[in-house]
């Protein structure tokens, strides 16, 4: 009988302590899957502890492990990519090392993908228990806004912690922008996703590497690549602007003829100066957060750069040289 393969991709930044508890984890699992075959894609993001020589040394105890090392910290998001590019499986999976995407859920995402044929199986936390309280607050803000502005359908909650078909992955994979916002991406290319919910987990070991300010520029990030509408809103607003500058013209007009000019409305002049130049710098930022991401994306940049491997071929084809 032919087995499928799963292929388990694992970013990992600063983790050494993480990766033994979550390799005992995962093989657990994998030893209740005995219908499926796995390999585990360990990604090692820059890290400057000893993450590298914790994947070293699972790759020599057990053949399912690779590990990809990049050559600097690319962020999560270019580890992902790494991962998916070099994953050979049938169904691909994306899961955290903290242990904050429960592993135990595999088995029961396989099963659901295989009966039910969905194309993906994704995962969403059912509250935000246990986070501080002005996190979510602007964490529901921005789901609230991007998918009103946004085409594409952002899940609030939903984890990277997926599994996908190999279909959906190769689509994934066409997608070769610089400017990778999964969340995003997993959305656009579509195919029929299920959320399974559970209960947000604490991590296990380590520290996360996201501050308010990251999770800020992050979600920016998002805004503008997955919607247009802060371009158009700069002409918008400037529209509504130059409106309402004309109803004050003539309202002045009228009030000078009628009752003369005395050297009052100051104060109105500083506070329209005041309003109209802090829109023009506003519109002015919004106009060069996308020229900036257009910027970048013309360069043509590879997304990562590895530096080894466990196929230990330095050369990495669709990184490296993915625009050939
Ligand atoms: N990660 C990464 N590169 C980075 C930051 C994080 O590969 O620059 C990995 C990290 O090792 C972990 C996952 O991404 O496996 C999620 O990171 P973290 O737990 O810090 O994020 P959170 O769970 O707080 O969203
Ligand atoms: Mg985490």
């Amino acid at each position: 009988m032919n087995k499928k393969v799963i292929s388990i991709i694992v970013p990992c930044y600063n983790e050494e302590e993480m990766i033994p508890l979550f390799y005992d984890e995962i093989n657990k699992i994998s030893q209740t899957m005995d219908t499926v075959l796995f390999e585990f894609i360990f990604v090692n993001d820059g890290s400057k502890d000893g993450t590298l020589k914790k994947f070293k040394e699972l790759a020599n105890k057990d053949t399912r492990v690779k590990y990809y090392s990049f050559s600097r910290n690319f962020g999560k998001e270019a580890a992902l990519y790494a991962g998916l590019v070099h994953a050979q499986g049938d169904y691909v999976a994306v899961m955290d090392v903290d242990l904050q995407d429960p592993p135990e859920l595999l088995p029961e995402m396989y099963r659901l993908i295989r009966e039910d044929g969905y194309d993906c199986i994704g995962t969403r936390r059912k509250d935000r228990a246990g986070e501080p309280v002005i996190r979510s607050f602007f964490a529901r803000g921005f789901y609230k806004l991007i998918n009103r502005i946004s085409d594409t359908e952002i899940i609030d909650g939903a984890r990277d912690f997926r599994l996908m078909s190999r279909q959906m992955v190769d689509a994934i994979l066409s997608m070769t922008e610089y400017n990778r916002f999964s969340k995003g991406i997993f959305s656009w290319v579509g195919f029929e996703t299920k959320y399974l919910e559970f209960e947000n987990k604490e991590r296990v070991a380590g520290q996360t590497t996201w501050s308010f300010w990251s999770l800020f520029k992050y979600s920016l990030d998002g805004i503008v690549a997955f919607s247009e509408v802060p371009l158009a809103l700069a002409s918008i607003v400037g529209f509504l602007t130059f409106g309402v500058a004309l109803v004050l013209a003539l309202f002045f007009a009228i009030r000078t003829l009628l009752f003369g000019n005395a050297t009052s409305g100051w104060t109105s002049m500083v506070v329209i100066v005041l309003a109209l130049g802090g829109i023009q710098l506003l519109s002015l930022g919004i106009i060069g957060n996308y020229l900036g991401k257009t910027f970048l994306e013309t360069k043509r940049r590879p997304i990562y750069i590895l530096k080894e491997s466990s196929e230990s071929n330095i050369f990495d084809k669709k990184g490296a040289e993915k625009n050939e």
